[in-house]
C-alpha cells in the first residue's frame, strides 16, 4: 500500500495527471470553472505523445485541421498549419502554444510522475503522491494518461547484452543522427512504418525484423492547401460537427453508408481506387460493412496487397511484406510516405520473423535461425502498454483499498469509458470502453474534458460532492462494448486494441466500436437523466 500517513502538502479540487493535449483542454476547463488543479506530467515539457514520440518521420495520421481543438475559435483563426499531416516538431510547437495562450503551465508540475492515488472514504477525498515527494489532496482525479504512452516492456531475449546503441521510437533523442551506422530495426507498426523511409535514408544498411506485416496506406502528404484551411476557417462549425457526426470523427474518412453489395464489382474497385489516391484512412470509408464482413474485408484486403505488390519490385520481398493473417483495418493500420518503396533500395533489407524468429540478442546484433548479422545502432519500434498500461502504472485505491489493477486483472471495465465503480471522482480521458483510439483523438478527447466539466458542474451546484458509476451501470456497459466489438472483425487479429502484443495481457477488445454519434448520444443521454448509472452523493466526512 502506498504512504497514506505522509502530511499533506496541498489541496485542489482536482489533480490531472498527464499534460498532453487532453490534460492541457482539462486544465482550461476547470480554471474558467473557478476550480483549483495541479497537473502532474512526468515529461519536461506539455504535448504528451508529440513530446515523447520524436522519431524521424513522425508525423499525425489525421488531417491537421481536425486533429486540432475545436474548443476556441480565436485559437484556430491564429493557427495556421503547415502540411497536411503535421509533424511531431509542429504538434509540439501547437501544445505549447496551447500552454501559453490558456496561461495553464502555471499549474502544471514537470518531471513529476504521479506513483499513487488513495481514495479516503472518510473525507471523500484522493491522496496523490509523486515521485518529487508531493503528497496532495484533491476531490477529483482526472487520469489524461493518453492511451499509448507507456513503452512495453521489451520482451527480447537477450536485450540487455547488446553493446551498440539502442533508441526506442517512443524516446527518441533529439537530433540523433544514424548517418554511416548499420541500424536494426524492429516492428512494423505505425511508429516504425513513419521511421523506417528516414532512416534508411540515412544510415548505410538498414534491416527490418519484421513479425507481422501490416498495411498501410498512402499519406500522400503535401503543404498545407490553403484552400483548405481557407474552407475550415469560414465553415468552422458546421465542419466540426461533420466529424462529430462521423463513426471515427473524421471528415477525411467520409464514412460510405451503402455496404460493398450495393455495388457492381466495377463500381468497388473504382471507389477503393478513389479512396487510395486520396490517401490517409479515407479507404476505410469505402463500404459501411467492411470491418464487419469477412468477405468485403477480404476483397479491399486483397487490393491493398496488389498495391504493395504494384510498388515493391522483387516479388518473392513484396509478398513477405503483403499482410495475410488479419483483416484489414483489425489491427491499426498505418499511414505512411514512401514504406513500401523503401524496400525497392538498396540498403535495405528484411528479415520476415515468421519463418526465421529471433533467438536472441547477441553483443553484437541479432541472431535469429538463419544466422547473426550484426548492428552498430537496434531501434526498438514495438510498441506499447495500450489504453490500460499507464493506468496501471499508477497504484489507484479505491473504495475499501481495492486497487484499480487487481480489479482489471481480467481486463478493463469502465462505465462509458469515463468512470469504474468503485473509484468516487475519478474520472479518466478516453478510457478504455469509450471511442478513443478508434476515433480522432482530439474529437474524443474534447468530448470527455467537455463531459467531466458539465459533470464537475453540476455536482457543485448542487453540493454533491461524489458521483461514482454502478456495477450494474459498469457491468451493463462493459457488456454492450463486448457486444458491440463482437460483431465486428476486430477480434479476429492480435492487436494491441486486443492487449495481444503485449505478454500475459488478458484478451479483450478494449475500445468501444459503436462510433463517435452514438457513444456522444449515450454519454449525453446519461448526464442529461441526472447522471443514469451513476450514485450522487453529498462528500464524504469533508
Ligand atoms: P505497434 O503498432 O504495436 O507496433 C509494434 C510492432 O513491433 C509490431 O510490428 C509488432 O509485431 C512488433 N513487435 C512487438 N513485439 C515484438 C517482438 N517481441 N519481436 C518482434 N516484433 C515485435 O506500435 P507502434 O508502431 O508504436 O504504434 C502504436 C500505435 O500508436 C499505433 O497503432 C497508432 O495508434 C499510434 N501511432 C500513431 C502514429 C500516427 O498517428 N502517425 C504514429 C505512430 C504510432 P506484431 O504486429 O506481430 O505484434
Amino acid at each position: 500500500m502506498p504512504q497514506a500517513a505522509r502530511e499533506v502538502t496541498a489541496s485542489y479540487d482536482a489533480v490531472v495527471v498527464g499534460a498532453g493535449f487532453s490534460g492541457l483542454y482539462m486544465l482550461h476547463r476547470l480554471r474558467m470553472m473557478g476550480l483549483t488543479a495541479r497537473v502532474f506530467e512526468a515529461g519536461s515539457g506539455v504535448g504528451g505523445t508529440w513530446y515523447w514520440n520524436r522519431y524521424p518521420g513522425a508525423r499525425v495520421d489525421i488531417v491537421s485541421q481536425e486533429y486540432s481543438y475545436s474548443f476556441s475559435p480565436e485559437l484556430e483563426d491564429e493557427w495556421q498549419w503547415s502540411e497536411k499531416y503535421a509533424p511531431q516538431e509542429e504538434l509540439l510547437r501547437y501544445a505549447n502554444h496551447v500552454a501559453d495562450r490558456f496561461g495553464l503551465r502555471g499549474d502544471v508540475q514537470f518531471n513529476t510522475r504521479v506513483l499513487s492515488q488513495v481514495f479516503d472514504e472518510g473525507t471523500g477525498r484522493w491522496t496523490v503522491t509523486t515521485d518529487a515527494g508531493d503528497v496532495v489532496s484533491a476531490r477529483y482525479c482526472i487520469m489524461a494518461t493518453g492511451c499509448l504512452s507507456v513503452p512495453k516492456d521489451i520482451d527480447i531475449l537477450g536485450a540487455d547484452r547488446f553493446k551498440g546503441q539502442v533508441y526506442r521510437t517512443s524516446s527518441w533523442p533529439e537530433g540523433l543522427d544514424l548517418t554511416g551506422k548499420t541500424v536494426a530495426v524492429i516492428g512494423t507498426g505505425s511508429s516504425a512504418i513513419q521511421a523506417i523511409p528516414l532512416i534508411a535514408q540515412q544510415a548505410k544498411h538498414l534491416t527490418v525484423y519484421q513479425r507481422t506485416p501490416n498495411f498501410s496506406l498512402p499519406a500522400h502528404n503535401a503543404p498545407a492547401d490553403p484552400a483548405v484551411a481557407a474552407d475550415w476557417k469560414a465553415n468552422r462549425a458546421e465542419r466540426r460537427a461533420g466529424a462529430r457526426a462521423q463513426g471515427f470523427g473524421q471528415l477525411f474518412i467520409d464514412e460510405c453508408d451503402k455496404n460493398a453489395a450495393d455495388f457492381t464489382p466495377a463500381e468497388r474497385r473504382q471507389i477503393m481506387e478513389a479512396r487510395w489516391a486520396k490517401g490517409g484512412f479515407a479507404l476505410g470509408g469505402s463500404f459501411a460493412d467492411l470491418v464487419f464482413d469477412k468477405s468485403v474485408n477480404d476483397e479491399v484486403s486483397e487490393f491493398v496487397r496488389e498495391k504493395i505488390r504494384s510498388i515493391v519490385k522483387d516479388p518473392a520481398l513484396a509478398e513477405k511484406l503483403a499482410p495475410k493473417n488479419h483483416p484489414l483495418f483489425t489491427k491499426r493500420p498505418c499511414v505512411d510516405s514512401g514504406y513500401f518503396d523503401t524496400y525497392n533500395r538498396d540498403n535495405v533489407a528484411l528479415v520476415d520473423l515468421t519463418t526465421t524468429p529471433i533467438q536472441t540478442i547477441t553483443e553484437d546484433g541479432i541472431r535469429t535461425a538463419d544466422g547473426e548479422r550484426v548492428f552498430d545502432v537496434i531501434v526498438f519500434a514495438i510498441g506499447f502498454d495500450a489504453m490500460t498500461g499507464a493506468l496501471n502504472a499508477v497504484d489507484i485505491r479505491g473504495r475499501g483499498g481495492q486497487s484499480l489493477k487487481e480489479k482489471w486483472a481480467d481486463g478493463p471495465t469502465t462505465y462509458l469509458g469515463l468512470m469504474v465503480a468503485g473509484f468516487p471522482n475519478l474520472f479518466v480521458i478516453t478510457g478504455p470502453g469509450s471511442p478513443s483510439v478508434l476515433s480522432n483523438m482530439m474529437v474524443s478527447i474534447e468530448q470527455h474534458v467537455d463531459w467531466i466539466s458539465d459533470c464537475l458542474a453540476y455536482l457543485g451546484e448542487r453540493q454533491l460532492g461524489l458521483i461514482e458509476a454502478s456495477p450494474k451501470a459498469e457491468a451493463d456497459w462493459v457488456a454492450h462494448v463486448n457486444e458491440v466489438g463482437d460483431t465486428t472483425l476486430y477480434p479476429l487479429a492480435n492487436s494491441w486494441y486486443m492487449g495481444a502484443n503485449v505478454p500475459g495481457k488478458p484478451r479483450v477488445f478494449m475500445p468501444y466500436i459503436g462510433g463517435v454519434p452514438v457513444y456522444r448520444e449515450k454519454c449525453d443521454e446519461v448526464a442529461a437523466n441526472g447522471y443514469d448509472g451513476c450514485n450522487l452523493s453529498a462528500a464524504g466526512g469533508a
